[in-house]
């Protein structure tokens, strides 16, 4: 089955995102306390797809030691990813770009793994503001290697925002998977 991948710096929100999507509301558990979230889970979705949570990244307070336990559990996902149709990477609207986020995607590029990029927690910010960020980080990434920006969603797991059309996506893509291997 195809698989689409989850994956953001810690507290970035998404466990919250996973449930909203699922409609389970402690399908992947939620807290307030960033790392949480230590390893890989699939869920199989609708009996045709599976979402898989991959570990948060970059949180300070986790030891080196477990950060490289961590980037090894993604890089070894990555690296076998079989079915892996998609990518999400989760970013928080309100930040400007952050480099552990580019430096990832970038990673993403490099290994010729597809991606889009989710911007959580709209509901925290001004849709003007939400315009300035998303630009901020389509910009550097047409700066950098890429010729073409990636899809982007805006959602907001707390307003139900952005659930229809990353669904729908998803829908869309299984479609075209699902007649190439019949
Ligand atoms: P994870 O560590 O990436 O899985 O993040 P969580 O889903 O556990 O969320 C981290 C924190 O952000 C929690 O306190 C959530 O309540 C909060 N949060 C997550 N999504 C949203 C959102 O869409 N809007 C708002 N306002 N808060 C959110």
């Amino acid at each position: 089955l195809p698989e689409y991948a989850f994956i953001g710096r810690s507290n970035v929100g998404k466990s919250s995102l996973i449930n909203m999507l699922t409609n389970r509301k402690s399908l992947a558990k939620t807290s307030g306390r960033p790392g949480k979230t230590q390893l890989i889970n699939h869920f199989k979705i609708n009996g045709n797809w599976f979402l898989v949570d991959l570990p948060g990244y970059g949180y300070a307070r986790v030891s080196k030691k477990s950060k490289k336990t961590f980037q090894k559990y993604i890089t070894n996902y990555f690296e076998q990813r079989r079915q892996l149709v998609c990518s999400f990477v989760l970013v928080d609207i309100r930040h400007k770009p952050q480099k552990i986020d580019m430096d990832f995607m970038e990673w993403l590029g490099e290994n010729g793994i597809p991606f889009c990029i989710v911007f959580t927690k709209a509901d925290k910010l001004k849709p003007v503001m939400i315009e300035n960020n998303v630009s901020a980080y389509l910009e550097e990434l047409l700066e950098g290697a890429w010729e073409e920006a990636p899809k982007y969603f805006i959602t907001s797991s707390s307003k139900g925002i952005g659930r229809e059309e990353l669904l729908r996506f998803i829908d869309e893509i299984n479609s075209g998977f699902f007649e190439e291997n019949a």
